[in-house]
């Protein structure tokens, strides 16, 4: 039987709708919108869309966002300085810098620059340290989606074996937390790890976050599994494919032959992200207001 296909895009316009719902409630509670701030330094259009869509969709949900653009030649210490200016500003719950920064900027101080209350992406050492130890904090958007989508296709997944594949400090080390908290046996794997295939074979949640289209193959996935698709990449078209086409990192004919249920690229986990984006802003601006009584 074929894999049920996980809708991310009606998931994530559900979370976006009770995002709204407290986003508004925030505001009468407290007379002034939940604030979150874009910056994006440079041009590179693929940040471009992604910037445009944050901004519209937080406008959607009935908060305020303050765009900041800054040209590419942007030296590092008017960057700090915004973002510090961001920082101090009372209207700003969440601060987000578009990654990739243009060379020869590094996003390594601009990330430890941000106050880790308003890190709504979740990259601050202090907020990958909470996650580490447990503790409330700020989570990486695409987990939170990835991990959502999961919970919602499985439910509880105690005692289930995950195995992630990707080890980066935005999606394969939170997601691998994520899971081990909701007390899944995880396992995490990477470009150096040994029998891949048959890693991938044991998993009950299989999370693959590599960015090498169509690396996981049908004969990977444990038959019953739930694959978890992050993987963004766009085909060559001197490869003969159609212009610029979106696939994962998972062979997504094979698997759907295999899997119970299965995240589509595009419409999976990529738009989980912006939604939890909106979802880490709201819940920066309650604490905050907590913390300031
Ligand atoms: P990354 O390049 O930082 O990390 C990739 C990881 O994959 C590394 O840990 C590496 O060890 C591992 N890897 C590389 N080759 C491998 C192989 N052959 N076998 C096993 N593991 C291998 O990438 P990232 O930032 O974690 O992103 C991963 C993918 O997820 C990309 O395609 C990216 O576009 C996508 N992504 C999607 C979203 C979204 O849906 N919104 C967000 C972030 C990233």
């Amino acid at each position: 039987m074929a894999a049920t296909i996980i809708d991310g895009k009606a998931e994530a316009a559900r979370v976006r709708a009770l995002v709204a719902t407290d986003a508004a409630a925030f505001e009468a509670a407290h007379g002034r919108k939940v604030g979150l701030a874009v910056v994006l330094v440079g041009s590179d259009p693929a940040s471009e869309v992604y910037v445009g869509s944050k901004v519209r969709l937080t406008r959607e949900a009935g908060m305020e966002s303050f765009e900041h653009r800054l040209p590419a030649d942007t030296a590092e210490a008017d960057l700090l300085a915004l973002v510090a200016q961001l920082n101090a500003d009372p209207a700003v719950d969440g601060i987000l810098v578009q990654l990739p920064l243009p060379a020869p900027l590094d996003a390594g101080p601009v990330i430890a620059a941000i106050d880790p209350e308003k890190d709504v992406d979740g990259l601050h050492p202090e907020n990958a340290g909470r996650l580490m130890a447990g503790l409330p904090g700020l989570v990486p958007c695409t987990p939170l989606g990835a991990m959502h989508l999961i919970s919602r296709t499985l439910g509880d997944v105690t005692g289930l074996n995950a195995v992630v594949l990707g080890r980066s400090n935005l999606v394969g080390k939170p997601v691998a937390q994520l899971l081990l908290g909701a007390n899944a046996t995880v396992t995490m794997a990477h470009s150096r790890t040994r029998e891949l295939p048959a890693l991938c074979r044991t998993a009950d949640i299989l999370v693959a976050a590599v960015g090498r289209p169509n690396l996981v193959r049908g004969d990977w996935i444990k038959p019953g599994a739930t694959v978890i698709d992050v993987g963004i990449n766009r085909l060559d078209p001197r490869e003969g494919e159609a212009k610029g086409r979106l696939v994962g990192d998972v062979c997504f004919d094979e698997a759907l032959a295999v899997a119970a249920a299965l995240t589509p690229v595009p419409g999976g986990v990529g738009p989980m992200t912006i939604a939890f984006l909106l979802r880490n802003t709201v819940t920066a601006a309650t604490r905050r207001q907590a913390a300031a009584k």
